[in-house]
């Protein structure tokens, strides 16, 4: 008779065997992966795991050559200003974790020497750095046996073990499960071989049991649950925020810019200058006396929408032209053939093009 997953995990060595041989056949190839036989690089472990958090491998994949050729080492990454890596992490969004890439560089330079600690404790403590990256730098860079428990592995092992209870608050069981399993050789394959399990075989749709090393330990299969699992308690709807964003331009071409609080949602990143975000749209007479800078402000056509984690946005764009005199509240003016170098979240990106545009069509 097959062992359960349960039985399998008062036995972790019984079950291990079966994920490394086959991660040996069928492992990824990854940008910011060690080749069979290398040594893993911490830095590009590191890197990748935070690049990882909320962004998808595919759309990472494009960005981290790029982004390790220009920042080739933590030291590099520590001595670079703050703006140069902002910069460099647009169209990853989240900007919070690359000014914590950035704060973390810097410490580990600091405290560390240049080096990243190599315990579960040590990265952990710190910047950007939560359970999960920590256990999963510890187990790949490492060797660490610590469980890296990301949303693939909750997955496979609530499959594996047929957890019912919902997510979020099964996550500390699922947590708890995932160390039974845990080899005590070949942790950081051990690691990869179960995100890559998730990534490819035991999917979120039609898992591929008939190809899973482990479907003898499987109870979500043996139930016939698999697919239903892991849980999760019904989503909320995403509320809808508005705001209206000023295009301010000068008679030399230059558009207003100003940097957002550091703290909060996008962080330290350039935009254009708006009304605060709330439920309850804003008329334009009231956004007006919100205006950075004095200027007869004209309503464009059209609507900027974007969605972040937590809400929908919707901005309306007042443009204005200034005399290039008046003293605006903040910001800076930017050339608009300089408006590629600013640390522009995707968001203002989209204030920018839709600006541009109704300015396009409007010469035509
Ligand atoms: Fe996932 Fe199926 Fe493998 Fe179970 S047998 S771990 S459900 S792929």
């Amino acid at each position: 008779m097959s062992p359960t997953a349960a039985e399998a995990a008062a036995d972790g060595a019984t079950f291990a065997p079966h994920v490394l041989r086959w991660y040996d056949r069928h492992r990824r190839v990854l940008p910011w992966r060690a080749k069979p036989g290398d040594a893993p690089d911490p830095y590009r472990v590191w890197l990748s795991e935070i690049m990882l958090q909320q962004t998808t491998v595919a759309t990472v994949g494009a960005y981290f050559d790029r982004f390790v050729a220009r920042f080739p080492s933590i030291a590099a990454l520590a001595n670079a200003p703050l703006d140069e890596v902002l910069h460099a992490w647009q169209g990853l969004g989240y900007y919070a974790r690359a000014r914590n890439l950035h704060a973390c560089a810097r410490d580990v330079v600091t405290l560390h020497g240049g080096i990243l600690p190599d315990s579960v404790d040590g990265l952990r403590a710190l910047p950007g750095i939560g359970a999960y990256t920590a256990a999963a730098v510890a187990a790949i860079a490492f060797g660490c046996k610590s469980a890296a428990v990301d949303g693939n592995v909750e997955r496979v092992v609530a499959r594996l073990f047929a957890v019912e209870a919902p997510l979020p608050a099964a996550k500390p069981e699922l947590r708890r499960l995932a160390e039974t399993l845990l080899p005590d050789r070949r942790a950081g394959d051990f690691a990869q071989a179960l995100m890559d399990l998730g990534a490819t075989v035991c999917t979120p749709r039609a898992p591929k049991c008939i190809l899973c090393p482990v479907q003898a330990f499987c109870r979500g299969r043996a139930l016939g649950l698999a697919e239903t699992l892991p849980r999760r308690r019904a989503r909320t709807a995403r509320p809808t925020r508005r705001g209206i964003a000023f295009w301010a331009v000068r008679p030399d071409g230059s558009v207003l810019l100003r940097r957002r609080p550091e703290q909060g949602l996008l962080g330290g990143m350039i935009e254009v200058p708006s009304t605060e975000w709330r439920e309850q749209a804003i008329s334009d007479v009231a956004a007006r006396k919100q205006a950075p800078v004095r200027a007869s402000w004209v309503r464009l056509p059209g609507t900027v929408r974007h969605t972040f984690t937590h809400f929908h946005l919707e901005l309306a764009v007042l443009a204005g032209e200034t005399d290039g005199k008046a003293k605006t509240v903040t910001g800076d003016w930017v050339p608009l053939d300089r408006l590629s170098e600013q640390a522009l979240p995707t968001v203002m990106k989209k204030v920018v093009n839709h600006a541009l545009g109704v300015a396009r069509r409007s010469r035509r």
